[in-house]
């Protein structure tokens, strides 16, 4: 989507009230309905069990796909999850170009701007599934362990991350780091449920579900940890 279109989007969603808020018609992508939370979750078990069988079929990856959605988008799942390298989330569900809108920032935490970009998503694109996905020996939850535990500063902005990954070290400092990793996924997933002014009401009105996901370096498999 071009700038003047994104800015134009935000205008609109801007003038209405959080429950006025509606799925603005857009010529910019297909009027498709939304995936429901059940179904969205599916494909995901399904692309994960593709991935760790060895089995990838790497759909929505050809010209005709690309020319299709330069018409618009339609993702059925925002996965918020690590920068860490050995975790992208296309190739661990085994989605392809439009299936999936993606928020990664180390450790898996939220920001202001990568909550604006999920009601975005929910709001304008229609996403009714939010995953949270920790993964395996995750560094910037063991940094901020590691940091908090010193009494330290991490230097420069990685701070920051500590900062947000503080409240899951806090309620695990007795446990190892993969309980750590488990519980900032919990905490995330909370903040988004209780977000306002937009995604609380998404979520209490049934329309959206935000759930947490753990993935395992050592086997590809993704273990959903809360699928309420
Ligand atoms: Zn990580």
């Amino acid at each position: 989507m071009k700038k003047t279109q994104l800015a134009s989007c935000f205008i609109a969603l801007s003038v209405l009230s959080a429950n006025q808020i509606v799925r603005a018609a857009d010529p910019t992508h297909s009027e498709q309905p939304a995936v429901a939370p059940a179904e969205a979750i599916s494909k995901l078990k399904e692309g994960n069990d593709r991935y760790t069988s060895g089995n990838l079929q790497h759909p929505g990856q050809t010209t005709e796909r690309r020319t299709e959605l330069a018409k618009g988008q339609h993702p059925f799942a925002i996965i918020v999850s690590c920068s860490d390298s050995r975790v992208p989330p296309e190739i661990v569900f085994d989605q392809g170009l439009g299936d999936l809108f993606i928020c990664r920032v180390a450790g898996n935490v939220i920001n202001d701007e990568s909550i604006g970009s999920i009601e975005y998503a929910v709001d304008h694109l229609g996403v009714r599934l939010i995953l949270v996905l920790g993964h395996q020996s995750c560094g910037a939850v063991q940094a901020a362990k590691e940091t908090i535990a010193t009494k330290g500063k991490a230097p420069g902005h990685i701070e920051s991350l500590v900062t947000a990954i503080k409240p899951a070290v806090e309620a695990t400092a007795k446990e190892d780091l993969d309980a750590t990793i488990k519980a900032n996924v919990k905490h995330v997933v909370q903040a988004l449920r209780s977000s306002m002014p937009i995604l609380k009401g998404e979520v209490h009105s049934g329309e959206l579900r935000v759930i947490g996901g753990y993935y395992s370096l050592d086997t590809g498999a993704v273990t959903f940890l809360d699928e309420k």
